[in-house]
Order: C-alpha cells, then sequence, then structure tokens
C-alpha cells in the first residue's frame, strides 16, 4: 500500500513510535472507528464536531442535513482535521505514571469537497449505509429527490495523515513489577445490546448484525 509523504506537521513527537504514516494503517483505523470528529473553524473559533464517516479509497465521507452549520462550513473549501479513535485498552501498571491505554487513532488533513454529482452522492450513501449494516440499502424505501437534496456528503481527499497505536502491557520502572498490586491491560470493546424492536417490527423481520460489535 502507497505510503504518504510524512510531512513535519503531522510527524508524531511524543512516543513517535507508535506513529504510522502508511495508507494501510490510516485506512484500517478509518474503517474501524464508527465515529470521527470534524475540526474546522467557525469566524475563526475551534469547532470538532462528533459524526459518522466512511471510506472510499483515499477519499472520506461524511454527510448531515443541508442546514447544518457544519456541513456548510465544510463545504467552503477551508481545510479540517478530521481525527477517528478507538480505545482497545485500559493499560495498569504499579505507578501512576507509567498507566497507559491502547488505542488505535488517525488524524486526516485536506479540504473537503461537497459531493453535487447524483450518483455519486447516491452511491456515498449507500457506502455509509452498508458499513453500518451490510446488505440493508437495498431492502430500504428507496430515496426520495427531496430527501437526497435535503443532505448534504462532504469527500474529504486525505492530503496529510498519520496513525498513532499503542498494543502492549504496561512499562513499568525496572524493579516495580513486583510491587504488590495487579498490573496489566483490560481491553474495552464496543458491543450491542439486545434488539428493541419498535412496534411495527414483526417476528419475521430480523435486526440486521452491524461490524462494529
Ligand atoms: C455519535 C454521533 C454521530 C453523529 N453523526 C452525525 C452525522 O452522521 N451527521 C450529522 O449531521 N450529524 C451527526 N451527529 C450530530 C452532530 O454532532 C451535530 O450535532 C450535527 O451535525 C449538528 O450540526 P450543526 O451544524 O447543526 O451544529 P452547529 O450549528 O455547528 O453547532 C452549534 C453548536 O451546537 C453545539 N453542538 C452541536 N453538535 C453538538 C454535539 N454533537 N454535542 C454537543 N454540542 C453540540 C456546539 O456548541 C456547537 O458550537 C452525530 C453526533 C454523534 C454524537
Amino acid at each position: 500500500m502507497e505510503t504518504k509523504p510524512q510531512t513535519d506537521f503531522v510527524r508524531a513527537r511524543r512516543m513517535h513510535e507508535r506513529g504510522r504514516y502508511d495508507e494501510a494503517t490510516i485506512h484500517a483505523v478509518l474503517d474501524a472507528a464508527p465515529v470521527c470528529h470534524v475540526g474546522h473553524l467557525i469566524d475563526g473559533r475551534p469547532v470538532v464536531i462528533p459524526t459518522f464517516h466512511w471510506r472510499d479509497g483515499d477519499v472520506v465521507y461524511w454527510h448531515g442535513s443541508a442546514a447544518s452549520r457544519m456541513l456548510r462550513a465544510n463545504a467552503r473549501g477551508e481545510e479540517v482535521c478530521l481525527t477517528a479513535t478507538l480505545l482497545d485498552g485500559f493499560v495498569l501498571a504499579r505507578s501512576g505514571f507509567h498507566h497507559s491505554v491502547n488505542y488505535r487513532a488517525a488524524m486526516c488533513f485536506g479540504v473537503p469537497r461537497l459531493v453535487t454529482d447524483t450518483a455519486e452522492k447516491l452511491g456515498a450513501l449507500k457506502g455509509f449505509m452498508e458499513r453500518l449494516f451490510p446488505g440493508r440499502w437495498d431492502g430500504l424505501r428507496p430515496i426520495t429527490a427531496q430527501e437526497l437534496k435535503a443532505t448534504s456528503v462532504l469527500a474529504l481527499t486525505i492530503s496529510e495523515a498519520s496513525a498513532k497505536l499503542r498494543d502492549a502491557p504496561p512499562g513499568d520502572d525496572p524493579g516495580d513489577e513486583t510491587w504488590p498490586i495487579w498490573g496489566g491491560v483490560l481491553p474495552v470493546h464496543l458491543a450491542a445490546g439486545a434488539p428493541q424492536p419498535d412496534r411495527y417490527a414483526t417476528a419475521d423481520q430480523l435486526p440486521p448484525a452491524t461490524p462494529f460489535t
């Protein structure tokens, strides 16, 4: 997989050995995280909004109401910073100082564009649904022209990106390993609860599975 030029701006400083700059790693983090945060400026003020995202090749998409301040701001041709984070585990050391977390995170930079081509927009929205619930799109009541108009889709071709990963046991100071307290990793996972059918769902209609749990 192609490796992005590792610009100085995206070079990890602290714990730099955890930094990754190859597309495969960055894409894998984006794909594994259900939700991202989009950072942008509104009247010169930083705003970071949680939103769903999905990816096709080197393009990351997100969507929302055409009236959304975020979506309108993101379509203005200004750079955004899109981050995706997965908490994989709490890392408990024998000292407070060396407690840590196992995680996967990606930060992507670039100037998004508003998707105006109808076919691309429809394909992107299908990609969004299929990422969350594979196979669900084709069974849905088809989207109307009004719904499509009321929905904006942003596309970000990643121009610079980094990932940062930790997947390791605690790193106690020499001599602390036998301190009389538990050390190790408490793994953390996203888990689906029991489905809650609404009053119209019939017994023969099964809830979909999602790859995120
Ligand atoms: C897990 C998750 C997934 C989401 N997915 C989507 C999505 O796919 N598409 C989508 O359009 N929206 C999504 N949202 C909602 C999104 O975070 C915004 O609330 C929404 O986009 C409204 O944006 P806006 O432009 O109207 O808000 P703005 O007008 O930009 O916000 C105005 C102010 O409202 C407050 N505000 C806005 N959103 C939030 C928030 N989430 N939490 C706390 N304060 C807030 C802030 O103070 C902000 O400055 C998601 C939220 C969550 C938590």
